[in-house]
């Protein structure tokens, strides 16, 4: 990859740029950024088994990441998270961990992180801590071998367990994700947590969201989170905490275990008012909800000129039309997601 010019935090005037504040007076402070839609699995929540993904063209390249990334951070993003499909499997993904990674050195990012499946963490994960990654979210939604294959269509449980190992023996903290699946894993859920609460783990449980065609009806995946809270309640002592990562679970203590266990409830609790992030795809598409349609190109404004004034006119542009808040809703009639694309499009 060739030598990045680092964005300059600075205007023509020498200001620095006005942050970004929508029209609901929210500071926008968090980025994801969706570096690949391609991903090594295909979660029967997440994708269908035979996806088109993007022409390679259509991609921003490693440096076209950085540069756009970099205008936010200069507009005071300082959490960044890379997520996907699998960022891990974005060739040369390293060089761009490596180029962001001067954000934390100045101070500007408090945060680099990622979310990832975590097949390639084992070659990874050092590195990563290098670069000053200090926590990330692996998704892994059961502990059984067959039900793993099963719910990812073609993954392997053991590289992932061997991918959370090298993290933790690298010292990342890390975060388990789980998404709660009807008649799958909801009996599991507590074994899962006395796992990763004994590994030193977090782990948050997620509600499957209506969120592009995968070929099985949502209706058949979901299971509302309140009802899980209560099962798990009758056999352990959940304690409500002002615990907050940024984000938009809701935690409890687990007094039995000591740990901590997050609850990301789109479809039955509404957490838009504090929300505080905007996501990119990887083909630099900005979308200021995740539960809304509406998104602004910003490839064209990028690739248009080497400055980031047009970039930075059409950030601020797009900011101000960040909706209040989705509204999700799994259409019992039609049984279609609510929303055409898929999360590896917008990266969860
Ligand atoms: N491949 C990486 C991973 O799985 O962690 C990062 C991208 S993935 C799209 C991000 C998160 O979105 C994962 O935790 C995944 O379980 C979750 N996810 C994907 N589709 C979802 C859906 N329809 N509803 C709820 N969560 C979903
Ligand atoms: Fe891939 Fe993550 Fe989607 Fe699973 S949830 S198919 S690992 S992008």
């Amino acid at each position: 990859m060739a030598p990045i010019t680092p964005a300059s935090p600075l205007d023509l005037a020498g200001n620095r740029p006005a942050p970004l504040i929508d029209p609901f007076a929210r500071a926008i402070t968090y980025l994801r950024v969706s570096v690949t839609d391609r991903c090594d699995f295909r979660c029967v929540y997440c994708m269908s088994e035979h996806m088109s993904f993007l022409p390679k063209a259509d991609l921003l390249s490693l440096e076209e990441l950085d540069r756009l990334c970099s205008a936010f951070v200069a507009k005071g993003v300082s959490k960044l998270r890379l997520t996907g499909g699998e960022p891990l499997v974005r060739r040369g993904i390293m060089t761009l961990f490596a180029s962001l990674s001067r954000h934390l050195d100045s101070g500007a990012l408090k945060e680099l992180t990622l979310t990832t499946n975590g097949s390639q963490l084992e070659k990874y994960a050092a590195e990563l801590k290098g670069y000053g990654v200090e926590r990330i979210n692996v998704s892994l939604d059961t502990l059984d071998p067959d039900k793993f294959r099963a719910i990812t269509r073609w993954g392997d449980l053991d590289k992932v367990l061997a991918g959370i190992d090298a993290a933790q023996a690298a010292g990342l903290k890390v975060k388990i994700n789980a998404v709660a699946l009807k008649g799958v894993n909801e009996g599991e859920i507590g074994d899962m947590i006395a796992w990763a609460h004994g590994r030193g783990m977090d782990m948050t449980l997620i509600e499957v969201m209506p969120l592009g065609e995968v070929g099985e009806t949502r209706l058949d995946q979901y299971v509302p989170l309140s009802m899980l809270r209560a099962r798990l309640a009758e056999r352990l002592t959940l304690e409500d905490i002002a615990y907050q990562t940024g984000g938009p679970a809701r935690y409890v203590q687990v007094k039995e275990t000591g740990g901590r266990l997050g609850f990301i409830t789109p479809l039955t609790h509404n957490f838009c008012e504090s929300c505080n992030r905007v996501r990119i795809t990887c083909s630099g598409t900005l979308f200021m909800c995740l539960g809304q349609e509406d998104a602004a190109d910003l490839r064209t404004p990028l690739r248009a000129s080497e400055g980031d004034e047009a970039l930075h006119r059409a950030i601020d542009a797009a900011i101000l039309r960040k909706p209040k808040g989705h509204d999700f809703v799994i259409d019992r009639r039609q049984q279609r997601p609510a929303l055409a694309r898929h999360m590896s499009v917008t990266g969860g």
